[in-house]
């Protein structure tokens, strides 16, 4: 409680000036100490002119460094008689109550996702998860209710351990930092399946968590994401104990083993983004019979960015691609949304009626099949252009593929991007950087 409470001046005569918390602008609202205290000066009415309530401007500057003099200067006394008076800082009033008082406790806690925000999570939904295996339900709960040992919780009960996060030490391991916020998680997340990016950075867990399940697939993103976070939990804790170099390899393959195996226990049969959950690594595939697929991908660099569209048909068969570069900061989520764009351009270039545009980021893929307000503003334009050229065709579809089944639109907005170029290619003559990957493809088929 003592780091809120601090006097307000009135008379000066119940206040110790050097023991008791009075000046709200400091840190612990105490002035530092001289080496020697002056034994005259015992209490915060001897710092005034003598018989006036006014400080005495020369005597502050013989005891105090010249930032602390303007914070007591800053400190207006009541011209009338007052006397001195405990504030509650945390409310408006200064006045004490329980309400505030709890909720001091809850920002205190080591992880922002307090308990008050985590009593609004759908919990139902988390415990009737069917391809989950309870242990991790158990680890999520944990997660959301804050009662993780991390290391800023052990840290509030026992001195001296160290606190910052095992993984990157920039910053105290809370549950925040080490799920969402620390660079290797971040790296994680955006590798996986969920090819997720953390764009808020006020992001707590009970946020996270309640956003994977929003999701129009939101069970099947909750089972695989907290499967993933518990992974990472594990490889934290082998880092921690047994000095075991973290692999984000090794926990994207245990995360996948973890989802599968439990899901083919259970018996239970998911539906189509299953297939790119569980194997990790894909391939290329075609589409179906007088389909034309056209992958997508976006690139962004520091201070450009770029999209690349490749289209072929049900035999694997190249049939033009493009590359758009835009010379200016750009955000991913925008960039790969200006892929998927690039992609209905390239559709209507070749003449498709029907068609997938199929990407790695599966966020955008989501937004499409979103109603206007669900869609960030960022790329809201851009997604209500894309739903807008649906009717244009007399089928096309969106579709998700991990990252490695995307490797020739990949490799093209890279090239895009290093070399600035906005192009289109047409029929047998792709360019040289995706050959080798475009035959890969066709050999797989
Ligand atoms: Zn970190």
């Amino acid at each position: 409680m003592r780091k809120h409470i601090c006097w307000m001046v009135g008379d000066g005569t119940d206040i110790r000036l050097w023991d008791d918390p009075w000046i709200p602008t400091l840190p612990n609202f105490k002035p530092s100490p001289p080496s020697t205290q002056p034994v005259y000066l015992f209490w915060v009415c001897d710092l005034f002119i003598p018989g006036t309530k006014t400080w005495n401007f020369s005597l502050l500057q013989t005891l105090f460094n010249d930032f602390e003099v303007q914070a007591i200067l800053h400190i207006k006394i009541p011209a009338s008689s007052h006397r001195d008076r405990l504030l509650w800082l945390p409310t408006k009033n200064g006045c004490f109550s329980t309400k505030s008082f709890y909720k001091t406790i809850q920002d205190d806690l080591p992880s922002s996702s307090s308990c008050a925000q985590s009593s609004s999570f759908p919990w139902q939904k988390l415990w009737s998860l069917p391809s989950c295996a309870p242990k991790v339900k158990m680890f999520a709960w944990r997660l959301l209710t804050g009662v993780l040992a991390v290391r800023s919780a052990i840290g509030r009960f026992v001195d001296g351990i160290a606190l910052e996060c095992p993984f990157c030490y920039l910053h105290s391991e809370s549950i925040d930092h080490l799920f969402i916020h620390c660079h290797f998680t971040q790296h994680l997340l955006f590798a996986s399946s969920l090819s997720f990016r953390i764009e808020d950075p006020n992001l707590t867990i009970t946020d996270l968590l309640s956003n994977w399940i929003s999701l129009p697939n939101g069970e099947e993103v909750l089972c695989y994401g907290i499967c993933l976070l518990w992974c990472l939990w594990k490889s934290r804790n082998d880092l921690v104990f047994s000095r075991k170099h973290p692999s984000m390899e090794s926990i994207l393959s245990a995360t996948n083993s973890l989802v599968t195996n439990y899901s083919y226990v259970s018996g239970d049969v998911c539906t189509a983004p299953r297939d790119c959950i569980q194997s990790g690594l894909q391939h290329w595939m075609p589409p179906i019979d007088s389909y034309f697929k056209i992958n997508v991908d976006g690139a962004v660099g520091k201070t450009s960015s770029s999209c690349s569209a490749v289209a072929r048909d049900f035999q694997g068969v190249f049939h033009g691609c493009g590359t758009l570069y835009n010379a200016v900061i750009c955000d991913p989520l925008e960039a790969e949304a200006q892929a998927f764009l690039l992609g209905i351009e390239c559709a209507r270039r070749l003449n498709l009626s029907h068609c997938i545009i199929e990407g790695d980021a599966q966020l955008i893929v989501h937004y499409i099949s979103y109603s206007e307000q669900l869609i960030p503003w960022k790329i809201r334009p851009m997604i209500l252009n894309i739903q807008d050229s649906i009717s244009s065709f007399l089928d096309i579809k969106f579709q998700f593929v991990h990252r490695s089944g995307n490797s020739v639109a990949h490799e093209l907005a890279q090239f895009a991007l290093k070399f600035k170029i906005s192009d289109w290619w047409w029929s047998s003559d792709p360019p040289s950087c995706i050959v080798n990957l475009l035959s890969a493809d066709f050999a797989s088929v």
